[in-house]
Formats: C-alpha cells, sequence, structure tokens
C-alpha cells in the first residue's frame, strides 16, 4: 500500500508561496519506510512485476535503452518511461514586457499525464547518483546555487553531459530570501549567478529559480534583465520518501516536481539514491511519465 500523506497547503498569496515552505527547508517527512523493499513499496510482486499503468501512457518508447536495463539496479521494478517531446511547446500564460514569466505548472492535457523533474541548491555531490541519472537517463532540470554548488561544478557538469539532455539553471549566488532584499540586491544575486554559469558551463541560462520559492515584482523585473525568460516554481516536493502537494494529494498533468541534491545529512540517513528512486515510485505509481522541462518552457 502506498501512504496517502496528506499535506495541507496554506493561503497562497502572490510572490509567497505557500509551498515555498518545502523548498529549499529542513522540512523532510519520516524515513519509517527506509529499508523496506520496492516491491512492497509499490505493492507489486518483485519477481514478476504486473504491468505498469505507464505501458499505455503513450510514453514515447525507449525500448532497449539503457533506461529500459538499469530500472532493476536502482530499486525500481518497471522501466521509467519517458513523455516524447511535444511537436510544439504548450502555450504558456503571456510574460508582463520587461518581467520574467513565472511557471509552476506546465498547460498540457488534462490527459497528458507527465511531470518534470528539478533539483536545488548543489550541496550533495554523490558520484553513484551520477550513475544512477546516466544509466536512466533522468533528464533533469538543475538549479544551482553557487556557494553551495561551486565546491564542485564539474560534478553537475557530468550530470548534464550524460546523454539524458539535462540542463543547468539559476538558483541564485548565495540562496537569500529575495523577498527581503531590494532591487539591486535582487539582481546582483541573479545577473551573479547567470555570469558565473555562463563562465563554468558556456551558456547563459534562461530559467531561474527563486529561493523558497520566494519572489515580488522586482524579482520578475531583475530577472529578466538578466536574460531570464522564465521563474520556474513547482507543484510537488520531494521530501525522503513522498511528495508533498501544494494542493490536493496526487500528481497533476504537468506538474514540475521539486527536489534536492540532498544526503544522508540532509535526508535522516537516507541517500540522494534512495530518495530519488523512491520519488521515481510514486511517479510511476501514479501513473505518470517524465518530460524534459525545456522541451515545454
Ligand atoms: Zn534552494
Amino acid at each position: 500500500m502506498r501512504y496517502a500523506r496528506r499535506f495541507v497547503a496554506g493561503t497562497l498569496t502572490a510572490g509567497a508561496l505557500a509551498l515555498s515552505l518545502t523548498g529549499c527547508g529542513n522540512s523532510v517527512d519520516p524515513i519509517e519506510r527506509l529499508g523496506r523493499k520496492t516491491a512492497q513499496d509499490v505493492g507489486t510482486p518483485s519477481a514478476s512485476p504486473s504491468p505498469s499503468p505507464l505501458a499505455s501512457a503513450g510514453a514515447s518508447a525507449r525500448a532497449g535503452t539503457p533506461a529500459d536495463e538499469a530500472y532493476r539496479k536502482w530499486g525500481l521494478t518497471a522501466p521509467v518511461q519517458y513523455a516524447p517531446k511535444p511537436a510544439n511547446k504548450p502555450q504558456l500564460p503571456k510574460a508582463t514586457p520587461g518581467k520574467a514569466a513565472v511557471v509552476d505548472r506546465i498547460p498540457v492535457a488534462p490527459t497528458e499525464k507527465v511531470v518534470f523533474l528539478t533539483f536545488d541548491d548543489g550541496a550533495e555531490k554523490d558520484p553513484e547518483f551520477l550513475k544512477m541519472a546516466a544509466d536512466l537517463k533522468l533528464p533533469i532540470s538543475m538549479f544551482l546555487t553557487d556557494n553551495v554548488a561551486s565546491s564542485d561544478y564539474g560534478h553537475f557538469e557530468k550530470l548534464r553531459d550524460n546523454g539524458s539532455a539535462s540542463t543547468i539553471n539559476n538558483h541564485t549566488l548565495t540562496h537569500p530570501n529575495l523577498r527581503t532584499l531590494p532591487f539591486a540586491a535582487q539582481k546582483k544575486e541573479i545577473c551573479g549567478q547567470q555570469d558565473r554559469l555562463e563562465k563554468r558551463f558556456g551558456k547563459r541560462p534562461t530559467l531561474f529559480r527563486p529561493p523558497f520559492g520566494n519572489y515580488n515584482d522586482e524579482t520578475l523585473r531583475a530577472a529578466s534583465e538578466c536574460g531570464i525568460s522564465s521563474v520556474v516554481l513547482w507543484r510537488a516536493s520531494m521530501q525522503i520518501n513522498n511528495f508533498q502537494y501544494a494542493e490536493g494529494s496526487a500528481l497533476k498533468p504537468g506538474d514540475i516536481i521539486l527536489a534536492h541534491f540532498r544526503g544522508p545529512s540532509e535526508l535522516k540517513g537516507a541517500t540522494e539514491i534512495q530518495m530519488t528512486t523512491r520519488m521515481l515510485q510514486r511517479i510511476q505509481e501514479q501513473g505518470y511519465t517524465i518530460g524534459r522541462l525545456e522541451d515545454y518552457v
């Protein structure tokens, strides 16, 4: 049986998302299920997994790819399924001139069961995670903070270049609550990291995530002046074993998922791999495929 853990989301106010409490903070769920077998977690026999609900989900078949062969190695009972790249990007809400757009869910069709993986900050740099992400070809949109990620930007470069078309995006220089800062200081945090990332990785990001999901009008103006087209928030936040949802108790089509580059010290002993395996299990249980955010934004 899966755990239908329900979380109460607070009131959504402009620039101060209730879900910000789960973003880049220390709130994690208990780890009571650590050590349980994957098959028990998903409620299917381990020797002969039942047909995945994803099998008929219309996901792109990548049969024979490393992802298909590797899933068991990483604790999954069915292959990870990926959404095909859409022929056209969906129509996102129009941005106001001079301001970056804000997106927390991709407006896909209600029947298009696709979600998107984003990983934030960059404190944990587990080489085993690089193997997992490469084996499964996970398309990860990274949002890196300079003061924790820069001790080994090479780690994230490997993650970007593993064949998964993962990307590196902006999450400020020092992870402040931008709403407490004046425009000039916000711009320094955003443009400063744009410059660092461009210099290190050869490409100036177009996506930005404000720490804690906290932003205001000045953030959107500053981001735009720094070359950012979209401010990316999220609708579901991965903890240790399960998601916290901004609303409801299940994923919805087009949800952007927030996870973190976190290790055992921040996950009550769980590893980044264990957290990621559970996240993929939760996605599979709910019958979702994984899309590449940049194919839609
Ligand atoms: Zn963060």
